[in-house]
């Protein structure tokens, strides 16, 4: 790998609409934020980038629907995120905002000089157009149904159901947003960046991204392979960037267009204020930066092509090294849905517990290369069993032990044997191992990592037993507890990404007076406690959560999960007549059937089916008695796998319908045919 001078860390910049939910952190915000404390760590040159974006259709839509203007908005918004960021320990070099005057300058200026290099394809097209208040209706103004999968509420620029990424001319039965009206089209003129042209330029750049993530790779093949087309970066709208152009009165910037150039504003920003108004250019233009853009994958169109082909034609500027794209996070199995209130709001969460325990359970559980699933009962369940019963447990017991045994101070080492050095070793590996699962974002094995070395120093402590050798053999309870403290220091400076404020009060509870931050990630391995160092205020950890704090929480939840409306149905996946034909449906007649020992459910039958006689296990004792099925004429899945259930051979399948109150039937065939029948 490639070790760059500097590194520029970007974040998504969130919409300043609403509130950050547990969805946003464990995209682009959490594991962002891990690898900028790790680099500090590693005393690397790097900065963090992030602010709010202000503007764009969710915006005005939200401000038009609060009957407030979308100045009040995002106030409102930049503000309580910022926040709630910083109780959750982001720790961001800057946070800016897109209506900042700098980024407005930025971005017409981005806009300019690709207008006058000639780089913009200047098109008048049909436009959906609400006439009712005489506006046209650019992205999530319109709904309408999705042509990919149907679902019937797709917005004008995606579709949420399925992520395809929609332009507002391909939904079909559109409706507009504000007045539920059906737009027609109207005639406009909009700037596009050709993607088209470009897309020769983008896929040789992409060609040598070798390591960066399948899932993330894998959207970008499939954009490149459908081919680019042309992308509109102005819209009709007066919220927004004012296109810098005499002929483009009333349009607005697309925000995409706006957006990413946030970063570069929010380094000018952070540069003016460190009084070095130039230092951005370093960040921005110098081939020893390494950019890196952490988000979701609803962006990587925008982060993989669009910026990249933007930066490329305005010149001068660096091209992302990585963008380590996450997928989405569901909440107790569903998808989270911000509209139907069915999300975790990081205000709420911290209102109610530690930022650390949402930290860990969201590193060790990312959506890193899939998605994955948030539940309450497995964040209890990762915090009472891995940070308060392995982390926490080795690091309260050990400095309660040493607090007691030997003057609340750190003893010193004497011989050693083989388990302490095997304990040693561990602990001088360990910065290395947690070091390059992050530097190659995977941050789920960091974490793993962490509490491995927390449940090998546990063991170590178990297998020296302390609380035996303190009367037989001193000198050696000495060492163990001298090892279990420099263990304890390690596991403080390992923790520091991760678990930020415990990491911080474990380094108090040492005794050691300076901020943890002022040492190397590398001191994890040295072992460098000092002998006789006196301890700080020793308290708990990580405490349990008990069952009685998470219940509303997951009571909540079901109250607001996605009720399965009509509309909302997942469409069923429609199969070909060549699927359909891979299944061999019979008639079989019933020759024999009962009752399989010590299994209540099961029904063992002998079954004819033309010429041939064969055996099947069903599940179907609690429904009918073996006497009443002899002779019926029942419906089977023919060439299904056979297998053995309950060691009794099963060759084929019965067919039966349950309704929701449980009642049950046998599929069977209306008239008599015999079992020679095909079934089409
Ligand atoms: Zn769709």
């Amino acid at each position: 790998m490639k070790r760059y001078k500097r590194i520029l860390v970007t974040s998504a910049l969130p919409y300043a609409n609403g509130p950050i939910h547990l969805g946003h952190l464990a995209g682009a915000y959490l594991p962002a934020d891990v690898y900028v404390r790790y680099q500090r760590m590693q005393k690397r040159d790097v900065i963090y980038i992030c602010g709010s974006d202000e503007h764009g259709v969710p915006i005005t839509i939200a401000a038009e629907k609060q009957g407030v203007s979308p100045q009040n908005i995002v106030d409102e918004y930049h503000q309580r995120n910022l926040d709630a960021f910083d109780r959750f320990g982001m720790s961001f070099d800057y946070y800016g905002r897109t209506s900042s005057l700098v980024h407005h300058k930025t971005s017409q200026d981005f806009f300019k000089q690709l207008d006058q290099k000639g780089i913009f394809n200047k098109k008048t097209e049909k436009q959906l157009y609400d006439k009712t208040i005489k506006m046209f209706l650019p992205d999530r103004y319109v709904k309408g149904t999705c042509p990919v999968c149907s679902y019937t509420e797709a917005y004008g620029d995606q579709c949420e159901k399925c992520g395809s990424s929609l332009s507002v001319a391909d939904l079909k039965n559109p409706k507009s947003v504000l007045t539920g009206q059906e737009p027609e089209l109207k005639e406009t003129e909009h700037w596009f960046l050709p993607l088209g042209e470009l897309q020769h330029k983008i896929e040789n750049w992409l060609k040598d991204k070798k390591n960066w993530k399948p899932n993330v790779i894998g959207q970008v093949r499939s954009w490149l392979d459908a081919g680019l087309s042309d992308r509109a970066v102005t819209r009709d709208l007066n919220w927004g960037v004012p296109v810098p152009h005499p002929d483009a009165k009333g349009k607005v910037l697309y925000v995409w267009f706006d957006a990413p150039i946030g970063y570069i504003s929010a380094t000018k920003e952070w540069a003016a204020e460190k009084g070095k108004p130039e230092l951005w250019k370093t960040y921005w233009q110098d081939e020893e930066t390494q950019l890196v853009h952490f988000i979701g994958k609803d962006n990587i169109v925008f982060h993989c092509i669009m910026f990249p082909a933007m930066l490329m034609t305005y010149g001068k500027f660096i091209l992302p090294d990585n963008v380590p794209a996450n997928e989405f996070l569901n909440l107790e199995g569903d998808k989270l849905s911000t509209s139907r209130n069915y999300a975790v709001w990081l205000e709420d969460y911290l209102e109610k517990f530690d930022p650390d325990l949402l930290r860990y359970y969201l590193t060790i559980n990312a959506p890193e290369t899939k998605d994955s699933d948030f539940t309450w009962k497995e964040f209890q369940q990762r915090n009472n069993g891995e940070l308060a019963d392995i982390l926490g447990n080795f690091i309260n017991r050990t400095l309660t032990f040493a607090r007691k045994r030997f003057d609340n101070k750190v003893p010193a080492k004497g011989e050693l044997n083989q388990t302490d050095q095997a304990m040693i070793d561990e602990l001088r590996k360990a910065p290395t191992l947690l070091g390059t699962s992050i530097e190659h974002f995977e941050l789920r094995k960091a974490a793993s990592a962490l509490m491995n070395v927390a449940r090998m120093a546990n063991k170590y402590f178990n297998d020296k037993e302390p609380w035996k050798t303190v009367k037989e053999d001193p000198e050696q309870c000495a060492t163990t507890l001298h090892i279990c403290l420099q263990a304890v220091q390690s596991l403080a400076i390992l923790m520091e990404p991760i678990l930020p404020f415990s990491a911080q009060n474990v380094w108090q509870m040492l005794g050691h007076k300076d901020d943890i931050h002022d040492h190397a990630w590398e001191e994890a391995s040295e072992l460098a406690l000092p002998v006789g160092q006196t301890f700080g205020e020793i308290d708990i950890l990580f405490r349990k959560i008990e069952d009685e704090k998470i219940e509303p929480e997951i009571l909540r939840l079901q109250k607001s999960k996605p009720m399965s409306t009509e509309e909302e149905k997942p469409e069923t996946e429609r199969v070909t007549i060549e699927d359909l034909a891979k299944i061999q449906l019979k008639v079989a007649t019933v020759l024999q059937a009962e009752k399989i020992e010590k299994a209540d459910k099961l029904l063992k039958l002998q079954i004819q089916i033309g010429d041939e006689t064969r055996q099947l296990v069903a599940g179907i004792a609690k429904h009918y008695v073996p006497q009443e099925l002899v002779g019926k004429k029942i419906i089977v899945v023919a060439n299904l796998q056979p297998a053995k259930i309950r060691g009794i051979e099963s060759n084929g399948m019965l067919l039966a319908a349950e309704d929701e109150q449980g009642a049950f039937s046998l599929l069977t065939v209306d008239r008599d045919v015999d079992t020679h029948a095909s079934i089409r």
